[in-house]
């Protein structure tokens, strides 16, 4: 049996996305996030197909080295930062842009000598609480870099915590102390990600940063990404492997989780957790084979999972299967697994063949 799950990843879709984010926020550049193997749809693929793109974000160097190795030559800015001198030298070699977020950064900027001066973007924290300098330290932190000759350009920007809840009131009040925080001080500045970028226009500055809605994924909980006009990258597609006459009252898969409660038959589809499809996805998580949706039932399995075809199934072995993408929301399959679909597209495993495809204009 050959292997069935396969990744199809539509870079017209991704082209398209952007073009949506262009137009929300026509006066901004954009720096396209493709961390964690462009968020599951490989790094490369998704920053060659991002060419209209400003520039890239990634989480580590060594994204941005994989990027650089692939000639792709936009600015590439580092999330994380670096953690030592060697790092932010190689940063330097190859013009990265590392994000300085904490006073260890400054210390090593100060006390290694570099190539070449090397802009930098300033993280300030507004109440994320994760990376970013304190209000008190912010502007500190920004005169040391000033005074730093091995420093060029310094960017300002910050996370939200919240950006996806629209009217949220702590995503204003960031938005409020970033304002006052950076006031005065020269620089371009980028805050928003991909539901600052739909639902927070005086987030979007000189920089926006969106990630998940190049792929065609809402960020919004209940607005579904063809309201936003964003179109699916992955689909994720399988197999039927086979199909069982299943009686009343037989239990199904691992632990015998699910009964049949009638005759029906079961579809084995050749896709489970080893593939990246979540454990957790309940009985009822919809399936589409041959174009209808059907429902999980049972455990899903390292290799394979079971829906239920009925009593009278038009379904062959062999038939084609989606498990999320076009035809499917992943954003559906998230909310009956209890995550959200970033995690899904970004643990779509190794043994799981990506296909390219490119559908048209965008
Ligand atoms: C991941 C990330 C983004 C992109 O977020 P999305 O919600 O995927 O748009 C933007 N900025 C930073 C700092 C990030 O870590």
């Amino acid at each position: 049996m050959t292997r069935s799950a396969v990744a199809s990843v539509d870079v017209a879709a991704v082209r398209h996305n952007l073009t949506v984010v262009r137009q929300l926020s026509p006066q901004s550049k954009i720096l396209a996030v493709i961390k964690a193997n462009g968020y599951g749809h490989g790094i490369v693929r998704i920053a060659r197909a991002l060419s209209g793109a400003d520039g890239f974000g990634v989480a580590h160097l060594e994204e941005a080295l994989a990027l650089r190795a692939a000639r792709i030559d936009k600015p590439i800015i580092v999330l994380q930062g670096f953690s030592d001198a060697l790092e932010l030298q190689t940063m330097v070699e190859h013009r990265l842009e590392p994000v300085i977020h904490q006073f260890e950064h400054i210390e090593m900027l100060e006390s290694t000598v570099l190539a070449r001066p090397l802009t930098v973007w300033q993280k300030i924290n507004t109440g994320m609480h994760r990376l970013g300098f304190a209000l008190d330290d912010a502007l500190k932190a920004w005169q040391r870099l000033r005074a730093c000759s091995q420093v060029d350009a310094i960017r300002l920007m910050t996370h939200f915590a919240n950006s996806d809840v629209p009217g949220d009131s702590f995503t204003l009040q960031q938005l409020e102390l970033f304002d006052r925080i950076t006031a005065g001080l020269p620089g371009e500045r980028s805050v928003a990600n991909s539901a600052g970028v739909l639902l927070w226009p005086q987030s979007r500055m000189d920089w926006v940063r969106p990630g998940v809605m190049l792929y065609g994924i809402s960020p919004v909980a209940g607005t579904d990404a063809a309201a936003l006009n964003l179109r699916p990258a992955m689909t994720l597609t399988g197999r039927v492997i086979a199909i069982n006459a299943v009686r009343q009252g037989a239990r199904v898969g691992y632990g015998g989780a699910w009964t049949a409660t009638a005759d029906t038959h079961v579809g084995v589809v050749g896709i489970g957790y080893g593939d990246g499809y979540p454990r957790h996805a309940r009985s009822g998580t919809p399936v589409l084979v041959n174009g209808q949706r059907v429902p999980l039932v049972g455990r899903v399995s390292m290799d394979m999972l079971c829906v239920d075809l009925g009593p009278a199934p038009t379904v062959k072995v062999g038939d084609a299967v989606v498990a999320w993408g076009v035809g499917l929301p992943v954003e559906e399959i998230a909310q009956s697994s209890s995550t959200i679909p970033y995690e899904l597209v970004c643990k779509v495993t190794p043994r799981v063949h990506i296909v390219e495809q490119d559908h048209g204009q965008g």
